[in-house]
């Protein structure tokens, strides 16, 4: 694991940009096409929430991959990941 300590393929990340405060959230597909690090894009704006997905732990709802990566066909990898914003540029929040 090169950037921080949580899985590459985790959709939880969460974290702020340190200059403008704004959110961001990893999104799963794009950091694995990225390989080395967590690949984040603007939270909830690039994500959407869906009451569908909300469970114990999952508790505000949100989606794992970002909407670009969702209309994707299965096997199919991200090819937005390079428009996201890398792990080693933000906060933790
Ligand atoms: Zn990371
Ligand atoms: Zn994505």
């Amino acid at each position: 694991m090169s950037c921080c300590k949580v899985e590459l393929n985790s959709g939880m990340l969460i974290k702020r940009d340190p200059h403008t405060g704004a959110l961001y959230k990893a999104c799963g597909h794009c950091s694995d096409a990225n390989g080395t690090e967590h690949v984040f894009h603007r939270y909830p704006a690039q994500f959407g929430k869906t009451p569908a997905r909300v469970t114990a732990a999952n508790p505000d709802g949100h989606q794992s991959y970002c909407k670009d990566c969702r209309r994707l066909s299965k096997g199919v990898p991200s090819n937005v990941y390079k428009s996201g914003v890398l792990c080693s540029n933000l906060a933790r929040t």
